[in-house]
């Protein structure tokens, strides 16, 4: 039976840093700024909403405090696969989604049961 063995946390160089960035503007370009299919973006929803919904059955909180979102949000923003080209029916603004999921991630940075789809929080 495979164990794989737990890595130890470690600094980044700014070299790898820096080619982290160049490779997922690399990764942006490639995919476009085109969102999901509909019905990846819908199953991605019905998943994220089940979790939360279960979450909130087995009497967990379902957002997370302020501070963290605010964290998620600042990634987010600071990602090259959010796009600002269509606006969010639940604040009437122009909000960022993300081209992964099709989420408008405002939103979803405060669920407590929601990831990113390529695991940057
Ligand atoms: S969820 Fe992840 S991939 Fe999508 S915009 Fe945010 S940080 Fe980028």
């Amino acid at each position: 039976m495979l164990k794989p063995i737990p890595t130890i946390d470690r600094d980044p160089t700014q070299e790898e840093l820096n080619n982290i960035d160049k490779v997922e503007i690399m990764l942006a370009e490639e995919s476009g700024s085109e969102l999901p299919s509909h019905m990846h973006m819908a199953r991605s929803l019905a998943t994220d909403s089940w979790r939360s919904l279960k979450a909130f059955m087995r009497g967990k909180k379902v957002l997370v405090e302020p501070e963290e979102a605010i964290r998620r949000w600042e990634i987010c923003e600071g990602c090259p696969f959010l796009k600002y080209d269509e606006t969010n029916p639940d604040t009437g603004k122009r909000d960022g989604r993300c081209v992964h999921c099709g989420c408008f991630m405002n939103v979803k940075v405060h669920f407590k049961e929601c990831s990113c789809p390529v695991d940057k929080w």
